[in-house]
């Protein structure tokens, strides 16, 4: 079978390759669940493993399959997998517990302090930019029917709502805690995604980003489904905070590190902001309130935390929200579905959107490996 590749740590290294196709029996315990992918997102993960930032070989090989965002269709499964049969569409969750932290024997690996972490086509194991893939019915999601369309956009909505769980899980320190106005940092796909997640939760969301209001798609989106959008070049963060209130809930998103501090200035007391972009360079900044901000965390009881990657019940999370949004935004995720490729042989082309998604206003790139 066909698959997209990465040299890992060498730059511009995307390639195909032909591997063996998967087997169900390659999956211990009769688990194993063999999955035809139909589409595969791409993202600031695949470009910067492209550009040799960061990214892992499996052990034995010098390349490593990239793709996590995926949706696919099961053509097999092992003996004792009896929750999901041929035909059903799935989504396969990316980070598997093979460290050995007490998080990865829990099941929780999402949040291991092992420093080497396995995730499918970033790190250790080979992802699902390939035809086919065989995976443990464990790390799979079955996916309604009404919500295959835009099922592709499950895996990146999952690490959203990882975040605003955990928000969740820590202002259980407040007694009460009634959140309701809301800025989300950056209006890329996963701005878009958290902008609409907060929006199906009922939060007054002011969305930024670096581009300008007048012919910005993202723009659009963020307010058909009742958001603000802002160019950061127009209104600062800080500034936007005098403009509609400090905010309850601050999720960053932009990629760019040095608007964190400009976030933890712009919540309310007892806010909170998270924090989600990898930031693989060396970036610095000084230009830093210290005092300010220290002072507003501890006078304020503000919280920030870090969140990466996502358990199985996060893209649980993930499936109700995309059913809800098409119910109360029917097409609105479809939008977001800007750049489709068909075939992974057209790699090259994903490759040039992501680099150049400005030129292309791409909102999400993804390859059509065979029709739905
Ligand atoms: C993926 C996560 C992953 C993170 C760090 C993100 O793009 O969506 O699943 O944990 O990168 O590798």
């Amino acid at each position: 079978m066909k698959a997209v590749a990465v040299i890992p740590k060498k730059e511009k290294s995307v390639h195909l390759v032909e591997m063996e196709k998967p087997k169900t029996d390659e999956i211990a315990g009769g688990r194993g669940v063999l999955v035809e992918v139909l589409r595969v997102g791409a993202c600031g993960t695949d470009r910067e493993i492209n550009n040799g930032e960061y990214g892992v070989a499996p052990e034995g090989y010098e390349f490593l399959v990239l793709g996590h965002e995926n949706f696919g269709r099961v053509i097999e499964t092992g003996e004792n997998v009896k929750e999901l049969q041929k035909g059903d569409f799935v989504v396969a969750t990316v980070r598997r517990p093979c460290g050995s932290s007490i998080y990865d024997k829990i099941g929780e690996q999402d949040f291991t302090t092992d420093n080497e972490y396995f995730e499918r086509g970033i790190s250790r194991i080979h992802g699902y930019m390939a035809e086919f893939y065989a995976e443990s019915a464990d790390f799979l999601i079955k996916i309604p029917p009404a919500i295959i369309e835009i099922a592709v956009l499950l895996e990146p909505l999952s690490i959203i709502e990882k975040g605003l769980k955990q928000a969740g899980d820590i202002q259980e320190r407040l007694k009460i805690w009634h959140p309701k106005t809301a800025a989300v940092l950056g209006t890329g796909n996963v701005g878009l995604l958290t902008v609409m997640a907060l929006r199906l939760r009922g939060y007054e969301v002011h969305g930024f980003g670096r581009q300008k209001r007048e012919d910005y798609l993202n723009a659009d989106l963020c307010e058909a489904i009742g958001a603000t959008y802002d160019s950061t070049d127009d209104l600062s963060i800080v500034e936007s905070a005098k403009k509609y209130g400090e905010y309850d809930l601050v999720f960053e998103c932009t990629g760019y590190s040095p608007i964190i501090f400009d976030a933890m200035q712009s919540l309310n007391e007892n806010g909170i902001l998270i924090l989600a972009s990898v930031t693989g360079g060396d970036r610095k900044t000084d230009a830093v309130p210290s005092d300010k901000i220290n002072q507003m965390f501890v006078l304020g009881n503000r919280a920030m935390v870090g969140t990466v990657n996502a358990g199985r019940e996060h893209f649980e999370m993930g499936v109700k929200d995309l059913a809800l949004c098409e119910a109360m935004y029917a097409g609105w995720l479809s939008r977001m579905l800007t750049h489709k490729i068909e075939g992974l042989e057209n790699y090259a082309q994903v490759f040039d959107i992501l680099e150049n998604s400005g030129k292309y206003n791409a909102i999400k790139t993804y390859f059509e490996i065979e029709r739905i």
